[in-house]
């Protein structure tokens, strides 16, 4: 079937103060049930008034989602929570608290307003309040809550600038609202507080030691940990599925720093010796690469929220290198290298090198 192409608007607005205009006609188009793009702390999201069924299903043709994949409604305060979930424990209040606005996903039972579409049919909803400037603004302006997944194609990079959104999106959503760089670089911690004991489905900028301050005790499910899915039914659909896939393959290289190195000169050796582009993946506290391979330096490894906020971009990058394979230096897990890392596993597809 051939695919309607649609306008779309790229609207700059100032990411610290925006301008009522652009965000009055962004929560226009989205009570008309379009869709708009938008920069939060974390990623750019794409979204759609979550209490529209219709509107939601739009980001799953946009996107190519497959329809198993639940959203993350976004809200703007916190009467918004009470009336998409059923019931909001103390723990649930102290960690908004505590961490909101901000890259923390709550996963609660879900109140009869929200849309099957949205939770695709689980009895769970996922919800947090972003802390960038437009997206609280948009979610303001546009009176209901906002279900937004990240603003790429399914299975692509996440995008960090407004530019990967229209290269992906471009024509198929009704506009990008465009703050420049979004934050932190990878997505949102997702817990889930219907579980016995709190569990991390994905990790994020909020870290398990961050969360222990207030839960006590908190558990990482072992698809989160590994990045691999094997078992039969996911308590987070979205961890079954492919991300951030580059075009060439992926080797996530992991152990002791030192020898990590050595195998990816050695590999990367011998991939240019049978005439392979090879891209290396690396951080500005690590070795020189770039007599082996085609170098990108994505933060210090020594502090992985600089490598986070970078990651998608490069593997962006590599995609318009069109390298023949990447090979990627391994990071300690933890804190939020726990998150760059389960989003490396992840663009590695079970390429993985333990050294
Ligand atoms: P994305 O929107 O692509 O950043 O992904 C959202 C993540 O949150 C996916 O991994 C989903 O599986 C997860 N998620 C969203 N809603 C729920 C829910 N109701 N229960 C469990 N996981 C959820
Ligand atoms: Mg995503």
């Amino acid at each position: 079937m051939e695919e309607k192409r649609i306008a779309t608007r790229h609207i700059k607005v100032n990411p610290t103060c925006p301008e009522a205009e652009a965000i009055e006609e962004a929560g226009r188009i989205l009570r008309a049930g379009a869709l708009v793009a938008f920069p939060t702390e974390t990623v750019y999201g794409l979204g759609a008034n979550a209490l529209d069924g219709r509107a939601v299903s739009r980001i799953f043709e946009a996107k190519g989602r497959p329809s198993d994949n639940p959203l993350i409604v976004h809200v703007a305060g916190l009467e918004q929570v009470d009336f998409l979930a059923k019931k909001v424990s103390g723990v649930a209040r102290e960690l908004m608290g505590a961490f909101w606005p901000g890259p923390l996903t709550l996963v609660l039972s879900a109140g009869k307003v929200v849309p099957d579409e949205v939770t695709a049919g689980l009895l769970n909803v996922a919800i947090r309040m972003p802390s960038h400037p437009v997206a609280l603004a948009l979610i303001r302006a546009a009176g209901r809550p906002v279900a937004a997944p990240s603003a790429n194609l399914s299975g692509r990079p996440s995008p960090t600038t407004a530019e990967h959104v229209l290269h992906d999106l471009d024509g198929r959503i009704a506009a990008v609202l465009d703050g420049g760089s979004a934050g932190s670089g990878v997505e949102s911690t997702v817990l889930d507080l219907t579980a016995p004991v709190p569990l991390i489905l994905r990790p994020g900028g909020v870290t398990p030691d961050d969360l222990k301050g207030i839960l006590g005790e908190v558990r990482l499910d072992q698809v989160a940990q590994t990045g691999v899915y094997i078992g039969a039914s996911p308590r987070s659909p979205g961890e079954k599925y492919s991300h951030y896939a580059t075009r060439a393959p992926l080797w996530l290289v992991i152990g002791n720093p030192e020898a990590v190195a050595e195998k990816i000169v050695e590999l990367a050796g011998e991939q240019q010796a049978s005439s392979r582009r090879v891209g290396i993946l690396t951080y500005s506290d690590s070795r020189d690469f770039s007599s082996v391979g085609e170098v990108i330096v994505a933060g210090r490894r020594d502090r992985p929220e600089t490598v986070a906020a970078e990651l998608y971009a490069a593997l962006r990058r590599f995609d318009e290198m069109r390298v023949d394979l990447i090979l990627a230096e391994g990071l300690v897990e933890q804190g939020v290298g726990l998150a760059v890392m389960n989003r490396l596993r992840k663009a590695a597809e079970g390429r993985i090198l333990q050294v």
